[in-house]
């Protein structure tokens, strides 16, 4: 007897819909979407994806209806819950635009739960395009299968974002002039926490100071040379995923 395929097939396009999706619903695809799965994809009537929607988890999907611009979905059974993403933060402060993009993507693939971007006074970059930012998550998120978004929060000064640190959250704070080893410092501090990593110039004598003073703080080095922020950011995410995170 023949297996019975898998529905929907893991080739299936796999999309993020900004609205609460449950069994039975029909929605209309627009837009980028639209145009992905009509004139890049080439699907019509009957084909199948899957979609989620950063609420209640993934669904299958079966095009029912299309014309030039949009198609209409009609919404199968629940595949998978909104998943638990580890509970660790990225603060970090933003570099040129498009390493920034790649960090913000790279954090949600590692699993990264919030990620912040943080001013600080050697910055080159003292704006952040949100937009861009959720959007290069978004599509992190369809392709590695990922159905909790990272929350994106609000750019914030270094000062604001420590004067309101939460009491329980561990802040390791990569300093490339000097910390204790992450592998060490993860061993002996687990519950939530968050990474700080600073900008090409890296942080001030005034910053870093104000950083140590945070009982939450946890200086850490990433090793003996001195990483490009968007690696060190990538690193360190990596190293947390390995000893404290949902890769073992
Ligand atoms: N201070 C240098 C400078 O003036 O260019 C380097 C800053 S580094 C490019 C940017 C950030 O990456 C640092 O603020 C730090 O958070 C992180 N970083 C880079 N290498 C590191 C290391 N070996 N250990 C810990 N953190 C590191």
């Amino acid at each position: 007897m023949p297996a019975t395929p898998a529905w929907p097939p893991r080739s299936a396009p796999r999309l993020f819909v900004d609205q609460p999706l449950e069994k039975d619903m029909q929605i209309t695809l627009d837009g980028p979407a639209a145009h992905y799965l009509l004139k890049v994809m080439r699907l019509g009537e009957g084909a199948m994806l899957t979609l989620f929607d950063d609420h209640t988890g993934d669904y299958p999907a079966t095009i029912i209806g299309a014309d030039k611009r949009r198609c209409t979905v009609t919404i199968g059974d629940r595949l998978r819950a909104r998943e638990e993403v580890p509970d660790i933060w990225l603060c970090a402060a933003p570099i040129k635009r498009q390493r920034f993009d790649w960090v913000a993507e790279k954090a949600c693939e590692l699993g990264v739960r919030r990620f912040i971007p943080v001013g600080t006074a050697r910055a080159v970059v003292d704006k952040v395009k949100e937009d861009r930012m959720r959007a290069h998550m978004i599509e992190a998120a369809e392709q590695c299968e990922r159905n909790a978004l990272p929350q994106l929060a609000d750019f914030t000064s270094l000062g604001a974002m420590l004067a309101e640190w939460p009491g329980e959250r561990h802040l390791f704070f990569c300093d490339e002039r000097g910390g204790s080893s992450f592998r060490g410092a993860l061993r002996a501090h687990d519950g939530p926490a968050a990474i700080l990593i600073g900008p090409e110039g890296g942080f001030t004598d005034e910053e870093n100071a104000m950083i140590r003073d945070l009982p939450q703080a946890v200086p850490v080095s990433l090793g003996p040379r001195i990483l490009r922020a968007d690696t060190a950011a990538v690193a360190a995410v990596s190293l947390w995923m390995a000893g404290r995170g949902d890769w073992s």
